[in-house]
């Protein structure tokens, strides 16, 4: 607790005097008083110097390996809780797993604390594999070229990690009055949701980050043809399903086969489901998504776009749009990927037992149950048996695109990006906020940098790359939502 904060407050408090806001102060260095609201009526000034060290947080944690198996995130942890510290806020460390500690720092709007009207700015310190031998550079070196940072995380999500801090710290700087909490949390285990996630962090220490709003990773701020095309906020998330395909035949001599083979069940049954399309389904989002993406696409795109959703038109357009872009196919019904095979031990055996793993997507509100009926149906073989695996990720509800931060999310990135429409977004990949969703947060994903789809596309993959230009903005935009939200004009 910053105990010098909270008498000065009740001392206010109790002298029942009034505050006017002051702009914040984001830039080091520049701590002096009376800026005066800049002319636009924001709370926040000029944001480039803070945006500047936040690009070197940024290289650092690039440089800090956090490959997640297995993690090591406590030294990135212990690098954030350092600047915390020198910033006079007291983070905490807290501890999942041996080597693996998520940092929490909160700013207080009261000694009371309301954790419903609190806002939690989360990100994940953690980040998938790389194959080295596929880079251009080092993926753990910070490497500036060509107008990119490079590296592993440059996009998920230490980008937003850093982010995130600068705009925690611009409030802390600013010395404002805030009206509800602000929290700060750097996660583990983000990309395994494994023994030290998101899942197991509230499990164990929910009361020092419990919030009503919180901003993570999961949205986009689109490029095309050089300008910004639209900002999605990430307002839900499709489910994860993982089912384990098994077939069985008669194991024997490769000489004397026989139709009885469990590699033949299989690859007939996988074959079946591959080419298996699950039934339309326009939730809210998506057709809001649509709606908004009509203006935005090309006369022949909008075209489609416009009527998918129409009782004549509607099925033609959804074949379209599904042939057109797998996002899009994806953000309107539920989607089952093969993604493993196994069988047999040597080139001469039949083996008795052949296996698959199909990786499911469910949209939200979707249930598995009724999908695996589906699929046995259309198997139509005693030889194959389908088995949901119970690792699965867990469906949660929507968050709202009516209440009062979903709107502010989407004046300031409007006003940000030169006007451009903000529309809510069903991501098709998984992030924590389904575990915040599920204890009532109303969360919602942003990525704030505008990048192109070449870019996204990098994600997770080889070469991960930050345009360095887009870099400053999205740090803008993060203190100007967490910023307007808190402060007391
Ligand atoms: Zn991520």
């Amino acid at each position: 607790m910053n105990w010098k904060r909270t008498s000065f407050l009740l001392a206010a408090i109790f002298a029942g005097f009034c505050w006017t806001a002051r702009p914040i102060q984001a830039q080091v260095g520049q701590q002096s008083p009376g800026m005066g609201i800049p002319d636009n009526g924001s709370v926040v000034g000029d944001t480039s110097a803070l945006a500047r060290e936040a690009q070197n947080w940024l290289v650092d944690l690039i440089k800090i390996n956090t490959t997640n198996p297995p993690g090591n995130e406590q030294v990135a942890a212990k690098y954030i809780a350092d600047i915390l510290t020198k910033e006079g806020v007291a983070p905490e460390l807290l501890e999942v797993a041996p080597g693996r500690s998520a940092v929490v720092a909160r700013l207080r709007s009261s000694v009371v604390a309301d954790p419903s009207r609190a806002l939690l700015l989360v990100a994940h310190m953690d980040v998938v594999g790389v194959d080295k031998s596929k880079w251009t550079v080092d993926p753990f070196g910070g490497v500036i070229k060509d107008g990119y940072l490079y590296g592993r995380g440059s996009l998920d999500d230490k980008s937003m990690l850093a982010a995130n801090l600068a705009a925690f710290i611009a409030i802390k700087r600013g010395n404002v009055h805030i009206n509800r909490d602000v929290i700060f949390l750097a996660t583990t285990d983000e990309e395994q949701f494994g023994d030290a996630s998101l899942r197991i962090l509230i499990a164990k220490y929910w009361d020092k980050f419990a919030a009503g709003y919180a901003l993570n990773e999961g949205g986009r701020v689109m490029m095309k043809n050089g300008k910004v095309q639209y900002v999605g906020v990430q307002v839900a998330e499709k489910v994860s399903v993982n089912i384990a395909v098994t077939a069985t035949g008669k194991a024997g001599h490769a000489s004397r086969p026989s139709k009885d083979n469990a590699v033949v069940h299989l690859a007939a049954a996988i074959d079946k489901i591959g080419n298996y399309q699950a039934p339309v389904h326009l939730t809210s989002i998506v057709r809001r998504y649509f709606e908004g993406l009509a203006g935005l696409e090309d006369d022949e795109t909008a075209k489609w776009l416009r009527v998918v959703d129409t009782p004549d038109r509607g099925e033609h357009a959804q074949r379209m749009l599904s042939d057109m872009n797998p996002g899009w196919n994806s953000m309107m019904r539920d989607t089952i990927a093969p993604t493993m095979l196994q069988a047999g031990v040597r080139v001469n055996v039949i083996p008795s037992e052949a296996k698959a793993m199909l990786n499911v997507r469910l949209l939200p509100g979707d249930t598995i149950d009724v999908l695996v009926n589906e699929l046995n149906k259309l198997v139509n073989d005693p030889q194959v048996k389908l088995q949901v695996l119970l690792d699965g990720g867990l469906a949660a509800p929507n968050s709202s695109m009516e209440n009062e931060f979903y709107n502010l999310i989407t004046r300031v990135s409007a006003k940000e990006y030169g006007g451009a429409p903000v529309l809510p977004y069903l991501s098709t990949g998984a992030t924590d906020s389904a575990q915040l969703r599920l204890h009532n947060v109303q969360a919602y994903g942003l990525m704030p940098f505008a990048i192109t789809e070449e870019d996204e596309s990098h994600v997770h993959g080889d070469n991960e790359r930050l345009p360095l230009a887009s870099f400053a903005k999205g740090v803008d935009l993060v203190t100007r939502i967490a910023a307007e939200f808190s402060v007391t004009r």
